[in-house]
């Protein structure tokens, strides 16, 4: 029997992600109001840049030599390749990217807004935000000097995150050489990567590709050891994902060795989690649970990339193996059709990376069916947030909502790469997936468990939610 909660419709899955630039994605932070009928999210986060930068997203386009956020996004979903767009060399995508940054940081001034004679200077800190003058700029450095040293970071991992999608930098992998249960953060991770870990980046530090790159980008190269920290940074992002599902079978102590193996979903991916994804890029999950007979990972969004949608195998897998595949849709549409008819099995944890219902309404009742959806089932779910705002925010939803919250807190596995909030950039740079929290089931479901303990025994989980 469905809980009442499935049966409601909703329009979207949101993701909301904070500035996370991987040429030539851009993502904003906010969500905004819905402007047309049924836009897709990511489509929502990239026209709210001008609630901050009036122009913003137009200058984006402009420079990017693209008409639409339509034609944008089939670039990022990997349906124009880029050359398609009359970038001549590298030196010019660089130099276009870096020119979507090219606002004035104080008075939100865009090139196209000064007059003749004058151009936008860069904080030559951190280089990563532009004045209009030096007034502008000293009357910015309070706000700003909280920040500029942070967004050097951000500056340097921009252009070093260009080597991952080029192929340059490929991520030390293979079986843990320690005990899972002594890898429990990343100091612990990198210790135990050690000695190979530090052989793979002294070879992209010493690579042709690096040089090019930095001769590409037109500014001076960083110290090595700058780089070095970055290259770290950016391996902390690729691998906080399945180490953060990891921490969610850990917690629930989810039992690995099912034959035909465990089953993951990620729900409202969108091209972000799934446009760069490679087969081995969830490895890391298979050598944290060394013993385990196969996971399937499913990306359920409505935004996941077209060129990772794949058909959702339901056949056992073999153990030791991961799959990854993408389903372009509803949570609510895809359990109905996948998990309730019985071709696919149930999730043994659902994992929603950053859903952001604390941060509006609108998200909030997007999100509202999955939750209950979630909730009724009992399953096993994880939600990771930015900061510890949004940690109390979302766990008073949950609280409220009914969810027996087992655990949260911070991540040992958050990416250590700070983002930036694309068009406020003297606002304090974010981590994914810094926080986490574990629900399962229903807390009056827990309690009535206990008080009616050997009176009961139909399926609390799957009881009618209370009319909302
Ligand atoms: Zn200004
Ligand atoms: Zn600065």
């Amino acid at each position: 029997m469905a809980p009442r909660s499935r049966r409601q419709k909703h329009k979207k899955l949101p993701s909301v992600t904070p500035m996370a630039v991987i040429p030539p994605t851009v993502v904003s932070p906010v969500p905004c109001t819905l402007s047309k009928p049924d836009p897709s999210i990511d489509a929502l986060g990239f026209f709210s840049l001008d609630n901050n930068v009036p122009g913003l997203s137009e200058l984006i386009l402009q420079k990017l030599n693209m008409k639409s956020y339509e034609e944008y996004k089939s670039v990022v979903d990997g349906g124009i390749p880029l050359t398609g767009f009359g970038f001549r060399s590298p030196q010019e995508m660089f130099q276009r990217m870096e020119d979507t940054f090219r606002f004035c940081a104080h008075c939100k001034t865009l090139p196209s807004g000064l007059l003749d004679s004058k151009v936008l200077r860069h904080c030559k800190r951190c280089r990563n935000v532009y004045y209009c003058d030096t007034e502008c700029q000293r009357s910015d450095w309070p706000a700003h000097r909280k920040v500029c040293q942070e967004l050097r970071l951000v500056a340097v991992d921009r252009v070093l995150e260009w080597l991952l999608v080029t192929g340059d930098f490929i991520l030390p992998s293979g079986p843990w050489a320690w005990p899972s249960e002594d890898i429990q953060d990343w100091d612990s991770w990198f210790s135990m990567r050690g000695l190979q870990l530090e052989a793979t980046l002294d070879a992209v530090l010493g690579s042709h590709a690096m040089t090019t790159l930095w001769a590409s980008v037109g500014r001076p190269r960083p110290e090595p050891e700058v780089l070095h920290g970055s290259l770290k940074r950016l391996m902390t992002d690729a691998l906080s994902r399945p180490l953060t599902l990891g921490l969610g079978l850990r917690a629930l102590e989810i039992d690995v060795g099912k034959t035909g193996g465990s089953t993951l979903h990620v729900v409202g991916a969108s091209h972000v989690e799934t446009f760069f994804i490679r087969a081995g890029d969830y490895n890391e999950l298979g050598y944290m649970f060394p013993e385990h007979l196969g996971f399937h990972v499913i990306m359920v969004g409505v935004d996941v990339a077209a060129g990772f949608l794949q058909s959702t195998s339901a056949s056992p897998l073999e153990p030791g193996t991961i799959q990854l595949s993408g389903h372009r849709g509803l949570y609510h549409d895809f359990w109905e059709e996948q998990v309730e008819t019985g071709h696919l099995t149930r999730p043994d944890l659902v994992a929603a990376f950053h859903p952001g219902f604390h941060a509006s309404p609108n998200l909030m009742e997007a999100w509202l069916p999955t939750l209950l959806l979630l909730r009724d089932y009992g399953i096993p779910t994880l939600i990771t947030v930015y900061s510890q705002q949004e940690l109390a925010a979302s766990l008073q939803i949950l609280v409220n909502l009914d969810t027996h919250v087992i655990a949260y807190g911070a991540n040992p596995f958050t990416s250590l790469k700070p983002e930036q909030v694309y068009s406020n950039p003297n606002k304090q740079p974010v981590y994914c997936s810094a926080y986490y929290i574990i629900f399962l089931g229903s807390s009056s479901c827990q309690l009535e468990k206990k008080q009616l303990e050997e009176k009961i025994d139909d399926g609390c989980s799957v009881a009618e939610p209370d009319s909302n």
